[in-house]
Formats: C-alpha cells, structure tokens, sequence
C-alpha cells in the first residue's frame, strides 16, 4: 500500500510535466503503467489534460491572434490574386469563343 501512494506521487508530480511534453523515456513509460493501473491518477490526468490548454491560451491570446490574422491575410491575399488570374483566364478564353463565334 505505501509502495503505491509512493507511486502515486511520483506520478503526480511527473503529470504536468508529462502533459506538457516534457518527461523523458523513462518518465513516459512510468507514467503510462501507472495511469493504467491507478484509477485515481487517471482523473487527475483528466482535470490536468483539461485544465492545461486552457492556461496556455490564457497566457499568450494576443500573440496567437496575431500570428492567425496574418496567416489568413496571406490565405486571402494569395486566393484574391488566384482567383483574378483565373478570372483573367476565364475571360480570355470567354472572349476568344465568342469573337471566333461572331
Ligand atoms: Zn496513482
């Protein structure tokens, strides 16, 4: 019994770390036994797993919004231009069918 909560500990101090990507090998598969077997490690997982995005997104919004709002300006930029050239294109052949018609 003292072995587990032993255990359990470890784990719960390896779990943000782990679900922030940054456990070793060795960490990882401990923690993966683990979490098999200890039903109570499993639900603080859960709170963590749940917990953790949501942290990230509260310390950097700005920057994200940022770095998005420029992807989708060059998304849009490169479809505006996509699409007049193939508008270009539409309407050359457009205009040569039916100068070739009259
Ligand atoms: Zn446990």
């Amino acid at each position: 019994m003292d072995e587990k909560r032993k255990e359990c500990e470890l784990a719960l101090d390896l779990l943000p770390l782990y679900l922030d990507g940054k456990t070793g090998e060795e960490s990882d598969a401990f923690l993966a036994q683990h979490l098999k077997e200890c039903e109570n490690c499993r639900a603080v997982q859960e709170l963590l797993r749940r917990e953790l995005p949501l942290q990230v997104r509260k310390k950097e919004p700005k920057r994200k919004r940022l770095r998005i709002s420029k992807g989708w300006l060059f998304v849009i930029l490169g479809l505006a231009v996509y699409l007049a050239v193939l508008a270009g294109i539409v309407w050359t052949i457009l205009y040569s069918m039916v100068s070739s018609i009259m």
